[in-house]
């Protein structure tokens, strides 16, 4: 069991608190959208629940058990940005296996979950390319691989599509909703894409001012709207 809790979780940045009292369950292997405008908060969630940005008040919990002083690495949780960050010196084989590297894991204990994740991606080809030779959409395959590779207990993915044109938009969101489908991992996704939100969400989260909004459906926000915020962000015709 892998959901989410965070309970009052709070977030200062020297003495200016920009996310208050976020109360929010995840469930196992619920696909959850985070929507709202530049500054929000959504990035900031995103990286206390990595464990990149210390927690400063609430718990948050996963299966369970409370990870606020977790390190990143002991989180089993995989994180993939808009700026996919490969590594320039590596292969794709390589980058997709290092988070598997930095824990030591031998070479030989590697090249199979390397080879399964290639195989799902169609990465199969390009693993011995260095990624200045890859398009794209190839670079963005291989960020998602990196971090499927681990097989972690959850997926955060912060607007991993804003840097591609539409059509491969369009493409790697579907190729993320089969992935999830496939492998139904707990999965909290940041975009400002409307589309992206109502097509890939099991509910989405409508963030304004580091606060939630609202909770639901797509099709309990685009009905039901809590308010004027929500109904003009959701497109819902009020
Ligand atoms: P979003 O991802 O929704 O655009 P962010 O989480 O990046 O929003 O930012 C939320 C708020 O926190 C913004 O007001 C932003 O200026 C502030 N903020 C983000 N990171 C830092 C930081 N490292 N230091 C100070 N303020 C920050
Ligand atoms: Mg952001």
């Amino acid at each position: 069991m892998a959901g989410m809790e965070l309970r009052a979780l709070r977030k200062s940045y020297g003495g200016l608190e920009v996310l208050h009292d976020i109360e929010l369950s995840i469930a196992d292997g619920e696909f959850v959208v985070l929507v709202g405008p530049s500054g929000c908060g959504k990035s900031t969630l995103l990286r206390m629940i990595a464990g990149l940005e210390p927690i400063t008040g609430g718990e948050f919990r996963i299966g369970g058990r409370r990870m606020n002083e977790v390190p990143p690495r002991d989180r089993d949780i995989a994180m993939v940005f808009q700026s996919y960050a490969l590594y320039p010196h590596m292969s794709v084989a390589r980058n997709m296996g290092f988070s598997m590297e930095i824990r030591r894991r031998p070479a030989a204990e590697r090249e199979g979950p390397v080879a399964a994740a290639a195989r799902t991606l169609g990465l199969d080809r390009l693993l011995e390319r260095f990624p200045k030779a890859l398009s794209g959409g190839q670079r963005q395959r291989v960020a998602m691989g990196r971090a499927i590779v681990r097989d972690p207990q959850a997926f955060l993915f912060d607007e991993p599509l804003s840097n591609l044109d539409a059509a491969l938009r369009v493409e790697m969101r579907l190729e993320i909703a089969r992935l999830h489908q496939r492998l139904g991992t707990t999965t909290v996704y940041v975009t400002h894409d409307q589309v992206e939100a109502m097509t890939l969400a099991d509910r989405i989260v409508v963030m304004n001012g580091g606060v939630i909004q609202q909770v639901g459906t797509p099709l309990e926000l685009y009905d039901r709207p809590a308010n004027r915020f929500v109904a003009q962000f959701i497109g819902s015709p009020t």
